[in-house]
């Protein structure tokens, strides 16, 4: 049986169900192609960040990128709520980093100031705070925290209701989710796409590659690249506890519903996803350290997941010049650009692609190792 779309999503993790979403009310006949429960998959394994500090150095127009999704935030909890009646829990109270030396907080400091004077960087505010400015919004704090940096623009969300919400949405206003159908190959042919799939063939006018790391394989077949490669993150959940951390912390946030999540480590060990007690123990130890309070508190589980990188960690966005009509999308902030991914890169491929976007194309990388 061969079904026939305007278009394919191929990828039901957070970047293609986001850019589904920003495509629900325009009439198009959209299926999102996903693969079956074992699949690698960043979308169910994050720490719910919406996180803008720190982001764009080497890359102005990311770190302007990043600030828009996260003004555009309230808009889709808000939107999601309205077509769903799921509640991601956003919070976006702003967000400290934490640094336990001097020499993080120099480093730290150096750092932003380095972000903060690219030309074209839309400024926003971002402060430096010492140990007793951060001791006034956060009593708990570990004698071994000497300061930290502060953007109001910072915050966090329930990222599994998040993916299940976009789902819901989607599905809701028609659009397909069909699981189980992992895209073996993609043939451009006569101006549209045939993708053969472990489900059956689904034919598509336009194609979106959002499969993550699925997207390195997939790319070459339409004329595009994605050279993405897994980067390891572990998160740690502790029990519920009484409220104590109203601000999220880069590595540690309470959740809406009380229990504690730390999340940290980039290990790069291609597709393992098993949990490494040593880095477990580290990332535990800098928690105890921030808040000496939680050495008191259970572990209930702990997980490991794969970021999907690219080789300078920002996005790629792209518009195939081979086989017009086929688009790459792939990101390692996912949760935090959900926003833009539906609100700005879903019109661009709907309607046209904007010069914008170009820096975001694979071309960047043949510059960078001609340099
Ligand atoms: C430990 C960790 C912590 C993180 N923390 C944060 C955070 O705090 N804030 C933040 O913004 N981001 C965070 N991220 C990143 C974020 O989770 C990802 O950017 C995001 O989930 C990527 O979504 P995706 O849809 O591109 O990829 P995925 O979630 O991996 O989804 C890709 C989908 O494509 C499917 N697929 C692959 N190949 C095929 C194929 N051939 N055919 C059909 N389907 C296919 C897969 O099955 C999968 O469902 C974190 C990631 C990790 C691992």
């Amino acid at each position: 049986m061969t079904d026939t779309f305007d278009l394919a999503i191929v990828g039901g993790g957070l970047v293609g169900a986001s850019i589904a979403f920003g495509l629900r009310e325009r009439g198009m006949r959209i299926a999102i192609l996903d693969e079956g429960d074992r699949a690698h998959r960043a979308s169910r394994g994050n720490f719910g960040l919406i996180w803008v500090q720190g982001k764009g150095l080497g890359l102005p127009a990311y770190g302007n990128w990043t600030q828009a999704s996260a003004h555009l935030w309230p808009k889709l909890a808000s939107d999601l709520k309205q077509a769903t009646g799921v509640d991601v829990a956003l919070s976006q109270p702003g967000g400290l980093h934490l640094c336990l030396s001097a020499r993080e907080l120099d480093a730290r400091a150096a750092k932003l100031e380095a972000l903060l004077a690219q030309p074209g960087f839309e400024r926003y505010r971002l402060d430096m705070l010492d140990r007793d400015a951060l001791l006034r919004r956060l009593p708990g704090l570990g004698s071994d925290v000497v300061g930290g940096s502060w953007s109001d623009l910072d915050g966090h969300c329930n990222p599994l209701r998040l993916l299940d919400a976009l789902h819901l949405a989607c599905v809701g206003a028609g659009i397909v989710y069909r699981p189980n159908a992992a895209v073996r190959v993609i043939a451009p042919h006569r101006g549209a796409f045939a993708l053969d799939t472990t489900a059956g063939l689904v034919n598509a006018q336009r194609v979106v590659l959002a499969a993550g790391l699925g997207n390195a394989r997939l790319a070459p077949m339409v004329g595009l690249r994605a050279p993405v490669v897994p980067n390891q993150g572990q998160v740690i959940a502790l029990e519920r506890v009484q409220p104590f951390l109203s601000i999220p912390v880069e590595t540690l946030r309470q959740t809406d519903e009380g229990t504690v999540l730390i999340g940290d480590a980039q290990r790069d060990v291609g597709l393992d996803e098993s949990l490494s007690t040593d880095v477990l123990a580290t990332m535990a130890r800098r928690a105890v350290r921030m808040f000496p309070a939680l050495a008191g508190v259970r572990v209930t589980r702990a997980w490991a997941a794969l970021r999907i990188m690219s080789p300078d960690g920002f996005p790629i966005y792209a518009a195939s010049r081979t086989s017009p009509g086929a688009f790459v999308a792939t990101c390692h902030s996912g949760v935090t650009l959900a926003a833009v991914h539906a609100y700005k890169l879903a019109p661009a491929i709907a309607e046209t692609w904007p010069a914008d976007l170009d820096v975001y194309a694979p071309e960047r990388f043949d510059v960078r190792a001609a340099a």
